[in-house]
């Protein structure tokens, strides 16, 4: 029995079997095969490489259509890459010759291709190592695809082991088969932590090492609530987790019972909206479940998971029509597309950035290609005619932003308009709060923008210079820093003296232990993972207004982030006490 601790992310307990997978490193073991299986496995090496093509094609013709120039040109390249003989004559031949497995064959001749290239240091052969080692990727990842089918196809629950896990492999994860997982690597607001919430899945991050020390079938144990993970566990041991996750359940379920019986206020009548955060528009039943009060923040990136390419008009439209079903005449914000960076930046074909977390991503990269905007904007603008909708712009960092966006906006008003097709033209049109410069001059976006929502996950990352996915820094991603406390209050302060709706949509918000801070800092509007919607709605119902403002003036007069920390839990653990609601 081995026991690693790591950053717990979504709570809950799973114990399974281990279902370990390759990092994209593809370490590749040299495999043979037997002469009976030549045919078969040229075959799987050609499928391989013409899907290859047509997902290159793919990529060139969509960029074309939003970038010009180099981006297709680097694409055209990779295309003739793989139509070289060094390619499409010597892979197979060492399939046929040596024997060799497809996957094996690609690793030696990229190989032999890339060693020279290196030694030349030249930065335009070093570009060209890139080019290789992309296309290498992309052909094993084809010849190993069946392993991401393994992921939706199990037969058995497992608990997932892994480097880390894309948005895109989290959003295909198997629900009903993956009981839990665990990654190398993560923070505790990353994309996997927040996929891993959404969906309901025990889930501990940031373990370092956890794919070599475990191994395929090893009994793996992941307790979501303290981050402990462990490994063939003894008898003693499993029996207790058991007990922890049946006891996780209940506490589930009474906070469920609870909430609904809760009223709709604070212990003093001051009205709060609960609204859920979503990545599918398939989450909307369990925010009604639970009560939420609408969406207020879909990251409508995410349906580049579903359609794995650039969504047309017509697929963003169908995806808000059934949110609007779904949420029958609840509110719907609909934030613009966020990519770059750790979300979805390969898969719409972004050049790679020294520093992606400061690079083209998100509004920019909507300014840089209006294509993509307008075709989003159009479908948000045209699904407003079947329900309340807000429409909100991620990462804006200075008014000149919002200003190029909102004119875009505008244009597009003026074409449905002309075409005559149906849509709402008074669509409010908000921005995320979570870049600093943002928070800092928040004022000389009042009159601009129609609502406000604070983004904590990147506005601590990008306050506190704090990378949110990364395990080593972790322990210093902490909300309740003064610095960030100070940009929260100024911002909720400001919109609510401006009578503009704001809320926060990050993390935050979804922890009973910064509920009544935020409340005392005068938020009334909180948007939160559906998972975390009743124990919200149960701790806001049992604080009075003023009650909370005395603590957020406490909270905010103190300097160390770990004190303000300690004084946050102890009110939590008195509104929700351990002994009524249990683990
Ligand atoms: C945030 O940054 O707090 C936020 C809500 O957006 P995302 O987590 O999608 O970056
Ligand atoms: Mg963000």
């Amino acid at each position: 029995m081995e026991i690693k601790n790591g950053i717990p992310v979504s709570p809950g307990v799973a114990i399974a079997p281990a279902l370990v997978l390759d990092s994209e490193s593809f370490r590749i073991p040299r495999r043979f095969i037997r002469k009976d299986e030549v045919e078969t496995e040229l075959k799987r090496f050609e499928l391989a490489r013409t899907r290859a093509i047509s997902e290159i094609t793919d990529i060139r013709d969509s960029v074309h259509s939003i970038a010009k120039g180099e981006v297709g040109l680097i694409f055209e390249a990779h295309l003739r890459m793989l139509e070289d003989p060094l390619i499409r004559a010597e892979i197979p031949e060492k399939i046929k010759a040596k024997r060799y497995t497809p996957e094996y064959a690609v690793s030696r001749v990229f190989k032999k291709i890339i060693k020279p290239m290196k030694e030349i240091h030249d930065p335009y052969f070093l570009q060209r190592v890139n080019d290789f080692y992309d296309i290498q990727k992309r052909l094993l990842r084809n010849l190993l695809g069946q392993r991401a089918l393994d992921l939706q196809q199990l037969d058995r629950k497992v608990v997932v082991v892994a480097h880390d896990l894309t948005p895109s492999q989290t959003a295909t994860l198997d629900k009903k088969m993956v009981a839990g997982f665990v990654t190398d690597v993560g923070g505790a607001t990353s994309h996997t932590a927040i996929l891993a919430n959404a969906l309901g899945i025990p889930a501990v991050v940031g373990l370092g090492t956890i794919t070599s020390d475990v191994s395929g079938g090893d009994v793996v144990i992941v307790d979501g609530k303290s981050g402990r993970v462990i490994v063939n566990p003894d008898d003693a041991t499993r029996a207790k987790y058991e007990a922890r996750g049946q006891e996780h359940a209940d506490r589930e379920k009474r906070l469920v019972d609870a909430a609904a019986k809760a009223s709709r206020t604070t212990a003093d009548d001051a009205a709060v909206s609960l609204y859920a955060n979503i990545e599918w528009d398939s989450e909307i039943e369990q925010a009604r479940k639970y009560g939420a009060d609408g969406v207020g923040l879909f990251r409508t990136e995410f349906i580049y998971a579903q359609f794995g390419a650039h969504p047309t008009e017509e697929q963003h439209y169908e995806v808000y029509r059934r949110a609007h079903a779904m949420l029958e005449g609840r509110l719907l914000t609909l934030r613009t597309m966020d990519f770059g960076a750790d979300k979805f930046a390969a898969e719409v074909g972004l050049e790679p950035e020294e520093n992606p977390f400061l690079g083209c991503r998100s509004i920019r990269l909507s300014l840089r290609e209006p294509k993509l905007l307008i075709t989003q904007v159009r479908a948000i603008l045209r699904a407003a005619a079947l329900g309340p909708t807000r429409m909100m712009l991620p990462m804006v960092g200075s008014i000149e932003e919002f200003r190029a966006a909102r004119q875009i906006v505008n244009n597009v008003l003026a074409d449905l308009k002309r075409e005559g097709v149906a849509h709402r033209a008074d669509v409010p049109v908000g921005m995320m709060v979570e870049v600093p410069s943002a928070a800092l001059s928040i004022e000389h976006f009042l009159a601009d923008s129609d609502f406000f929502s604070i983004g904590t996950n990147d506005l601590v990352q990008y306050t506190l210079a704090v990378d949110r996915n990364n395990q080593y820094v972790a322990n210093l991603f902490k909300h309740t820093n003064p610095a960030v406390l100070k940009l929260l209050s100024g911002v909720i302060k400001a919109c609510n003296a401006a009578g503009k709706p704001v809320s926060v949509c990050g993390e935050m918000a979804g922890e009973a232990r910064y509920a009544m801070l935020l409340l005392g800092m005068g938020l009334r509007d909180f948007s939160v993972g559906p998972t975390s919607l009743p124990e919200l709605r149960t701790l806001l119902s049992r604080v009075t207004t003023a009650e909370a403002a005395a603590l957020a003036d406490k909270a905010l007069a103190m300097s160390e982030a770990d004190q303000i920390a300690a004084l946050l839990d102890a009110e939590a653990d008195r509104l929700l006490p351990p002994d009524e609601f249990g683990y």
